[in-house]
């Protein structure tokens, strides 16, 4: 390639000279959006290399142990990382947490015993927990084991209810969960904030209550994180923002001294605890993810804001909206028909580096009632911190998209979906 323009390789990647000159045009609109951001993730980067710096991270953290994985220094130093950077007194991180559905199914079934309660404090909670508590029928769910669940409705605005948070605690009520990121649901994601206010609410009626905060998606995108607003456990993923995009595994759950033994027993066994657990190769990338996490999250915010303004402006809805403060890194744009949601999904895999190739196709995804669409060219697979996107084939036809692990990427892929509507004739400009 002999040239050295933006627009010549923007053309090269097949990107029209006038799909590039209005991306250029939303994006001069943005530019104090993005030095917000920037000095969000540098507040946090230095957060972060603090909480290395004074633990001695050194040169032999970064080696594995295997078997039982007895005296393992590095994984025992990356724990007491994240907890500096939680501000919690403990931390589990580990590749054998499998992921965030894991994570939170550890932390509820080792806090909870038979004859408790748990609350859900904003509506519905994601998915996959479903089943983990036993709104759906599981084996294993916390149902089976005489836990039981309650949920206190969010107000008809989507945002929580102080109110009915209050009068659903009761005297069995032992901990609370609550959602930061709205996952696939259509209310507006919390702030830390708010998530202290709910904390306040519940300790307010009884301080012993255990407050847990599912932080997926939300991590590093605010200057604090719900530990710091009272929340006795805060757990994620790996393959989300902390991962960084070089984790390939793992998830983390940071909190009290308590709470995080009892999860230590759950995750291995009981007498056994956070002794056991091999780390096997995974550390280096467990590092260095946690160490890129900051700016990571912030090229995925850029793109999430980007890509609602664009789209925003050319007649689609997004939520949340283009000029709304950010809580997590999800956006969700709305086509309103079948062909839009694909066309969107199609130009975020052809800007992929892996599997470009490949255009992805609706399938009948075990556990929806409607065909589903992702698109993923991931290094990791089901990495959602990587450029993503799905949606249900289902009215109103919402892609849900996150990620992107370097900010040209992530606009970019933005920019390839664009202009795949345009080509099929669904954006009118
Ligand atoms: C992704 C996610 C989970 C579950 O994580 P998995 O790693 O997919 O199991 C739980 N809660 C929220 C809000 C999430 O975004």
């Amino acid at each position: 390639m002999s040239f050295t323009g933006l627009e010549d390789i923007y053309s090269e990647l097949g990107i029209s000279p006038r799909v590039y000159e209005i991306c250029g045009d939303v994006l001069s609109g943005l530019e104090d959006r993005f030095k917000e951001i920037d000095a969000t993730s540098e507040f946090c980067q230095l957060k972060v290399l603090h909480a290395f710096q004074k633990n001695n991270v050194n040169e032999s953290c970064l080696l594995g142990t295997t078997g039982y994985g007895y005296n393992d220094i590095g994984r025992d130093t990356l724990e007491k990382v994240y907890a500096d950077y939680f501000h919690t007194e403990d931390c589990l991180v580990r590749p054998q947490i499998t992921c965030g559905t894991h994570a939170l199914a550890l932390a509820l079934m080792s806090n909870l015993r038979p004859g408790d309660e748990l609350l859900s404090a904003v509506g519905k909670p994601y998915d996959t927990l479903e089943e983990v508590i036993g709104i759906r029928a599981s084996k294993g769910s916390l149902a089976e084991y005489g836990i039981s669940y309650a949920q206190a409705e969010l107000s008809k605005d989507g945002t929580p209810d102080l109110e009915n948070i209050k009068n659903a605690i009761n005297d069995k009520t032992k901990l609370v969960t609550i959602q930061r990121s709205k996952g696939y649901q259509t209310r507006p994601s919390l702030s830390v904030d708010t998530i202290g206010k709910i904390i306040d609410t519940v300790k307010s009626v009884r301080k012993d209550i255990i407050c847990m905060v599912d932080n997926c998606y939300g991590e590093f995108v605010e200057r604090i994180e719900p530990s710091d607003v009272g929340a006795d456990m805060v757990v994620g993923s790996l393959i989300k923002n902390p991962g960084g995009g070089l984790a390939q595994v793992g998830g983390y759950i940071a909190g009290t001294k308590e709470c995080i033994e009892n999860v230590s027993y759950r995750l291995t066994a009981p007498g056994l605890g956070r002794e056991v657990g091999p780390s096997l190769e995974a550390l280096p990338r467990m590092y260095q993810g946690f160490f890129m996490a900051p700016v990571v999250t912030a090229s995925a915010l850029k793109s999430a804001i980007f890509a609602a303004t664009l789209f925003e402006k050319y007649g689609f809805s997004a939520f949340p909206s283009a000029s709304e403060e950010r809580h997590d890194i999800i956006q969700a744009i709305t086509f309103g028909k079948p062909e839009g949601l694909i066309a969107f999904c199609e130009g975020i895999q052809a800007a992929a580096p892996v599997d470009s190739q490949y255009a992805p196709e609706p399938w009948d995804m075990p556990g929806y009632d409607s065909k589903v669409i992702m698109a993923a060219g991931a290094f990791t697979s089901g990495s959602s911190i990587e450029l993503s996107a799905d949606g249900p084939l289902r009215e109103p036809y919402t892609a849900y998209f996150q990620g992107g692990l370097t900010w040209p990427h992530g606009k970019y892929g933005i920019i390839k979906a664009f202009q795949t509507l345009m080509d099929k004739d669904l954006i009118i400009c």
